[in-house]
């Protein structure tokens, strides 16, 4: 028996649905990811149902360190505003950080002014920055190819690097920004060379062969991704790529032991 730390580290998936048709029905939940990491406890892309899907849970708010929109885009951020509500208690408790990009912010902002009063801080999220909350740090390697500014987020605790590619059109360089043990990624369409900016399955196994995580997770489906059976094509993918692929399911928490100790 492997020694475990006294918190362990799970990422709970509190939605797996991407892009506007599989959102607006609500076919796939749309919720965001919900990190625990040894201890501290970050909510990253509330998108619609967060509320809902985090208390159904019994995932505590109040817990909470910090929030980060990855973009402004609503299946990302659209109850970024109740969820700060509960984060602070309804401002009775001035507490926890806001992560955004400058254009989530500025000219049309996703967060209601009353509620800024609220936190303990906005910070606004550039390219190749780093960033800390509580005992983990965190970067944003690269600004990605989306309609409005986008970053992913490439997490450090002590023991794991856990990596997240939040909605762009393929580039390169995601291939060289997001070296890490477990590898999230959005991938919301199965065919390549659909005209808008978000990855595929031929680009996910691009990146997950290029970056060769310990474990990949793929989520942020499309119809094209839910009626092709995400988990037949997880599979498919792990035996293309030699690294063990994961469709995430509503609801799933993933918890980092299972990448083995480093
Ligand atoms: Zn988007």
């Amino acid at each position: 028996m492997e020694a475990k730390s006294l918190s362990s580290d799970t990422i709970t998936f509190l939605g797996t649905g991407g892009a506007r048709i599989m959102v607006v029905n609500q076919i796939l939940a749309s919720g965001g990811l919900w990190l625990n990491l040894g201890g501290t406890e970050i909510l990253v892309d509330p998108g619609p149902g967060c509320i809902v899907q985090s208390t159904k849970r019994k995932l505590r708010a109040d817990k909470l360190s910090a929030i980060i929109l990855s973009h402004r885009h609503l299946d990302h951020s659209a109850d970024v505003n109740i969820m700060v509500e509960a984060m602070t208690q309804s401002g009775f408790k001035r507490h926890g950080r806001l992560f955004a990009p400058a254009d989530a912010l500025e000219t049309e902002p996703v967060i209601l002014s009353y509620l800024k009063n609220y936190l303990e801080g906005i910070e606004v999220l550039q390219e190749g920055k780093s960033y800390s909350i509580g005992n983990i740090s965190f970067t944003t390697p690269i600004r990605h190819i989306h309609p409005v500014e986008t970053y992913g987020m490439l997490f450090k605790t002590a023991e794991h690097t856990v990596s997240y590619i939040a909605d762009s059109h393929y580039f390169d360089d995601l291939c060289r920004s997001y070296s890490s043990e477990l590898l999230i990624i959005n991938v919301v369409f199965l065919e390549a060379n659909r005209p808008f900016d978000h990855l595929s399955v031929p680009d996910a196994e691009h990146i997950i062969m290029e970056l060769k995580p310990k474990v990949a997770i793929l989520s942020h489906f499309g119809m094209t991704m839910w009626r092709a059976k995400p988990w037949e094509i997880a599979q498919r993918l792990s035996q293309e790529t030699g690294v063990r692929v994961i469709a995430a399911r509503d609801g799933m928490r993933f918890d980092l032991s299972q990448l083995g100790n480093t």
